[in-house]
């Protein structure tokens, strides 16, 4: 291996020791923490597990951080009337609503759900008003884990101006602002997704290479410049046997973790591609923990802009 290990979780401590003390000058000043709800409906297992790690991060920087669970029989009206609740509530400056939420809700309950959060309290920066002023480069809550690879690009010393920008996945919470957000700093960036031909040949071109698709192992050394950039976004459980064969040697230790567990937790990124990358970030260990942290920081950031009435 030559890849440079890019540690998110390592930022993610730094991050959170930055905020630490912000937040306690926050509640001295103003007699209360900083106030985190996560609205959580029905009972879906990988949430369960999010959400968990959310409040205890929220718990461990010093915020109020307040489950809102709803059950799985909650209509769509009572989604929306806590939705309401909380924008109103001044304990709250961030509102989280956990995805998915359950089918019998309808096609889009999601988004009449998130456009319902106040844009000042949508620390998770789905709301159009959020988007909006984030494309247009306007102070804005943004969305956490395209912040989050934002940062840890510029803190490892990365450059993003003038380079060429490959983001594979185009979804609303990861590909498309984070197109925009290396964008905003100055790179050429090609958005790919399922309908673009030579994918591999596309991604060769470019400089930092973004997947955020949901395929273990899909951006092989094919897809890599030499010193290249690559940053894993995907959060892929890989149950199946010659899936897990087709991506570590016989000797690999996740290999041998599979054999115990009957499943292991891969990137997007075949692990082959830290042979030809400059700099990677591992899965787990990269992303995600940075997501979790940037949530926080938004949340603060939040809280700091409704008591300046800056929003
Ligand atoms: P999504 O399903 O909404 O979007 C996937 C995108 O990939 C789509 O735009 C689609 O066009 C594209 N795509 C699908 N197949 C493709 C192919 N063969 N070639 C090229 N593009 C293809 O997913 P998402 O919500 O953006 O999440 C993507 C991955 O990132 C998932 O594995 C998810 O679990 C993970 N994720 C991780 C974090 C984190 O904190 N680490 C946060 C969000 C999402």
């Amino acid at each position: 291996m030559t890849a440079r290990l890019l540690d998110g979780q390592a930022l993610a401590r730094q991050i959170q020791r930055e905020i630490t003390p912000q937040v306690a000058d926050f509640t001295r000043r103003q007699g209360r923490p900083p106030g985190l709800a996560i609205v959580l409906v029905g009972h879906h297992p990988a949430s369960e597990v999010y959400v968990r790690n959310k409040l205890k991060a929220g718990s461990d920087v010093g915020f109020r951080a307040d489950l809102e669970r709803l059950p799985e029989s909650a209509s769509l009206a009572d989604v929306l009337a806590l939705v309401e609740r909380l924008n109103r509530s001044d304990a709250h400056d961030g509102i989280l609503v956990q995805s998915p939420l359950p089918k019998v809700l309808g096609p889009d309950a999601a988004s009449r759900v998130f456009d319902a959060i106040a844009p000042e309290k949508d620390v998770d920066g789905f709301t159009p008003a959020n988007v909006g002023r984030m494309v247009q480069g306007r102070p804005a809550l943004v969305a956490c884990t395209p912040s989050g690879i934002i940062e840890l690009l510029v803190r490892e010393g990365i450059p993003i101006a003038g380079r060429r920008a490959c983001v594979i996945g185009r979804s609303d919470i990861v590909g498309k602002p984070m197109a925009l957000l290396l964008l905003q700093r100055d790179a050429t960036v090609t958005v790919c997704h399922s309908k673009t031909p030579d994918l591999a040949g596309v991604c060769r071109e470019a400089d930092i290479v973004v997947a955020a698709v949901g395929r273990a192992g899909l951006v092989t050394k094919a897809f890599v410049k030499p010193g290249a950039t690559v940053v894993d976004v995907g959060m892929n459980t890989v149950t199946d046997s010659a899936v897990a064969a087709s991506l570590f040697p016989e000797e690999h230790p996740k290999l041998a973790r599979f054999r115990e567990r009957g499943s292991v937790l891969v990137g997007d990124v075949h692990p082959e591609v830290a042979d030809v990358a400059g700099a990677l970030t591992p899965v787990p260990g990269g992303v995600g923990p940075l997501t979790v942290t940037m949530l926080m920081r938004n949340t603060l950031r939040a809280a700091q802009a409704r008591l300046a009435g800056s929003w």
